[in-house]
């Protein structure tokens, strides 16, 4: 097993190799710590108006501890709930991704969640979170949002009417900051009110015949949890992926654990005997946030710490959102 990420394109990550580092601004209107799915989508729908935005990421690719969450993302999309804001946050995110997949490639798939224990069908897609956050990137750098690589937000202070961000580079001055940093809001900002939540898929070493490529995301109870199976193009290959919740309790974030055995005898295999062979070849992992919807806490005002546990389904709806408050 690998700590890279595996479905990383060589061609949407910026270069930031030490001798390149962008120089630090010395002021912003907006200032957005975090370049993962919340910040970069936000600085894309912040920059439309022409706002001054400064992105600031820390995001160290070979750090097994580093904590960018989306690289690991199963990047399934479903828009159709009977919760009104999932639906909301979800089919606005549908249609910005149809409406951006032709600007570049994001390893999407179009398929079909099945729920066993209703017989019911939803249509769905997935696509490659970080190939979904590098085009978000490249549309904000485009309309001149700067994206400062290789530099940790450490704090952020209030002067005057705005706050001082504090970074392992120095600081900058911005009228209103937004705390992106996913699980590492919480360290930054222990004010932050979102409760982080362990998760994991498990990549199988199945092949996928021409009669499993249209195989549905596959919801399966087991116990008092379920199991998801799904197919996921991971490096231009199509490859089984199985998560699950509740059948095994899991709260280690200090890696992965490897509960694949267990899932499969408490039932997944009783219900899914072909996958009773299949061997783990790498775990996709992360710490999220348990909450689906968005949580904003504001210690101060103009100070917004936005955290989400489905960003991926919700990017543009959390985007333009965030952007309306931080630039009203
Ligand atoms: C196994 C797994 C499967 C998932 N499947 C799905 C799914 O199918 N659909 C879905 O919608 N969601 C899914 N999610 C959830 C989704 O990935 C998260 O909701 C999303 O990544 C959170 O986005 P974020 O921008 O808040 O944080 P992150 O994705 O964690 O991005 C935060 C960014 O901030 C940077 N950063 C961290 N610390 C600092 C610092 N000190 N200074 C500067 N920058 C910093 C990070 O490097 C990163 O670039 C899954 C998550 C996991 C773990």
């Amino acid at each position: 097993m690998t700590d890279l990420p595996a479905d990383l394109p060589a061609d949407t990550t910026a270069d930031t190799t030490t001798d390149q580092l962008v120089p630090l601004p010395a002021e912003a209107d907006v200032a957005i710590c975090g370049a993962g799915p919340i910040g970069a989508a936000t600085a894309y729908f912040l920059a439309r108006p022409g706002l001054r935005v400064v992105v600031i990421n820390h995001d160290p690719e070979d750090d097994p501890a580093n904590l960018a969450t989306y690289r690991y993302s199963g990047g399934s999309i479903r828009w159709t709930w009977p919760d009104p804001v999932k639906r909301e946050m979800t089919t606005e995110t549908e249609k910005f991704i149809r409406g951006a997949a032709p600007l570049a490639d994001l390893a999407m798939l179009q398929n079909t969640y099945h729920l066993l224990h209703t017989g019911e069908l939803i249509p769905a897609l997935n696509v490659s979170a970080t190939r979904l956050v590098g085009l978000l990137r490249d549309q904000a750098t485009e309309l001149g949002v700067q994206f400062v690589d290789d530099t940790a937000v450490t704090g952020v202070r209030p002067e005057g009417l705005g706050h001082v961000v504090e970074t392992s580079r120095g600081s900058i001055r911005a009228g209103r900051v937004l705390a992106a940093m996913g699980a590492a809001n919480a360290s930054v900002f222990p004010e932050s009110s979102a409760t982080p939540e362990k998760r994991q898929l498990f990549v199988l070493d199945l092949p996928v015949p021409p009669e499993r490529e249209q195989m549905p995301h596959t919801i399966v109870p087991v116990g008092d949890g379920f199991g998801y199976v799904f197919l996921k193009l991971i490096d231009d290959r199509l490859r089984v992926v199985v998560g699950q919740e509740d059948i095994v309790e899991d709260d280690d974030t200090s890696g992965p654990v490897d509960h694949w055995t267990t899932i499969l005898d408490r039932g997944l295999a009783a219900t899914l005997p072909w996958l009773r062979d299949a061997r783990v070849d790498d775990i996709l992992w992360g710490v999220d946030t348990a909450q689906k919807t968005l949580v904003v806490d504001e210690p101060a005002p103009g100070l917004l710490i936005a955290n989400c546990g489905s960003a991926i389904r919700s990017a543009a709806w959390l985007g333009r959102t965030l952007a309306e408050r931080l630039g009203s």
